[in-house]
């Protein structure tokens, strides 16, 4: 049998819950999954990149679940344009389905895509999945985006408690059988020029007893008190929708959290300029010192700040680092030492599993100011008073620096009453002009 139509995974590594899949398997009599690893992506990522492997392996995981059913994903390492330009035209496929991505590559892939599918008389359907509401769907009474967190997350809860439907799930894994038997082999990493790294565990945790006591926990970087669920958000391994559904009755705090992410993705959306731009245009007129061995210093964990140290070291080390740790790491680098956001954020990008360019762009752009619903530029964190509070006894910074309080351990690389006296400075020149 021809295959009528292809469910497209992309940010959605899961067969439960699915929508484009379940949307497919409603109608089409032969739908086929295809996977795509696309060199447009992979080409710019360190060999040993650690989020290739996972999604390698995802991928492998979801094929060991079909295969005692008899199917498979078709995984293909090639250009989307040439997978899809190849499609037979006219009456064989009917139909592509996929789930909406809503960054800048993205976006121009997927007109790409639908103008080759449009020439072959092939229906592209592209679903709401990685956010609850997308696009223009919470703005303002005059229609404009919402650039404060807080406005943009009372609509967005109004929004939810009307439309409940938002979070139904779609009972996409009873529908498996329905799939167009096949097995497909993968290409292997190395083929696609990976090696194989270790990552962590494909199938998404156990959190909600870190969910419920996430309002006393979260702050505390020593604590396993945060889901560590970034990665699964951003590949799809597990459902938003079930999620949701468990933190509207369990913590509000965490839902906050959720509704920051759901923020930052639709400013991307609105404001694609920020992936290379201040959000406030006047931010950009800083004069940033960009000091070649003061960015080694901090990438490395040798700065002296010992919880700016042990963030980095985290980070170094697992690809994640704690919230409370990023914000103070990144006003580290942006304010005491006056380095342009952007080098902190591209580092932060080769190194995080959980790596979201929305929430990593938002999050870079609040601590150096210049975002939306920023930090104030003369908030200078204090990373000794940070560390007084979050890590009064030292068990974080003690776990990633061992050598703190030892004669091994560096001087700071800068005088902390100094740098904030030169960042105020700097950043009035630049916002006064
Ligand atoms: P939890 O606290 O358990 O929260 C659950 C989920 O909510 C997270 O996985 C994430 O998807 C979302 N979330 C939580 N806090 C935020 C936030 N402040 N903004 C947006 N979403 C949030 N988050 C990323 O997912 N990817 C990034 O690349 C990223 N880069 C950041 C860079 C900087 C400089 C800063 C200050 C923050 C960044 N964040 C990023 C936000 C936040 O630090 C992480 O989402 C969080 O630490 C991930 O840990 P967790 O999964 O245990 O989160």
């Amino acid at each position: 049998m021809e295959t009528s139509a292809w469910v497209w995974l992309r940010r959605d590594l899961r067969l439960h819950d699915h929508r484009a899949l379940w949307e497919a398997l409603q109608i089409e009599p032969a739908t086929e999954l295809i996977f795509i690893f696309d060199p447009h992506i992979l080409n710019s990522l360190p060999r040993h990149d650690a989020r290739v492997s996972f999604i390698y392996k995802r991928l492998e995981a979801l094929n060991a679940e079909l295969a005692p059913l008899g199917k498979s994903i078709r995984v293909v390492y090639q250009t989307p344009e040439d997978f899809f330009t190849a499609l037979p035209n006219g009456h064989g496929t009917q139909a592509v389905y996929t789930h909406r991505d809503y960054e800048p590559y993205a976006q121009t892939r997927d007109a790409s895509i639908e103008a080759i599918l449009k020439e072959k008389n092939i229906q592209f359907h592209r679903f709401r999945d990685h956010v609850l509401f997308e696009e223009n769907e919470i703005v303002k009474d005059d229609g404009t985006p919402y650039v404060v967190y807080t406005p943009y997350s009372k609509r967005w809860k109004l929004a939810l408690a009307t439309d409940k439907s938002r979070i139904e799930t779609y009972n996409s894994e009873s529908l498996l059988e329905r799939i167009k038997p096949g097995s497909h082999p993968m290409p292997s990493l190395n083929d696609m020029g990976f090696d194989a790294v270790e990552t962590p565990s494909v199938t998404p945790p156990e959190v909600r007893n870190i969910i419920d006591h996430y309002h006393e926990t979260r702050d505390i970087p020593a604590l396993h008190g945060t889901t560590q669920l970034g990665i699964h958000l951003r590949f799809g391994t597990l459902s938003l929708r079930k999620l949701v559904q468990y933190a509207l009755t369990h913590n509000e705090k965490f839902l906050n959290e959720l509704i920051w992410r759901e923020f930052y993705q639709q400013i991307l959306w609105h404001f694609p300029k920020v992936v290379t731009e201040s959000f406030k245009p006047a931010y950009d007129r800083i004069v940033w010192r960009n000091n070649k061995e003061e960015f080694s210093a901090w990438c490395e964990g040798r700065t002296g700040y010992p919880l700016v140290d042990a963030g980095m070291r985290q980070l170094n080390t697992t690809g994640w680092m704690h919230n409370r740790v990023r914000m103070v790491v990144a006003s580290f680098l942006t304010k005491h030492l006056l380095i342009d956001w952007r080098w902190g954020e591209a580092y932060f990008a080769e190194k995080l599993l959980d790596f979201e360019l929305a929430s990593n762009n938002g999050g870079w752009q609040w601590a150096a100011g210049c975002g939306v619903d920023a930090a104030p530029y003369f908030r200078v964190f204090n990373p000794a008073l940070q560390t007084e509070k979050f890590d009064p006894k030292h068990i974080y910074i003690k776990q990633w620096v061992p050598e703190f309080g030892t004669a091994n351990y560096p001087a700071p690389i800068v005088e902390h009453s100094m740098a904030r006296e030169r960042c105020l400075v700097t950043y009035k020149q630049a916002l006064n002009q």
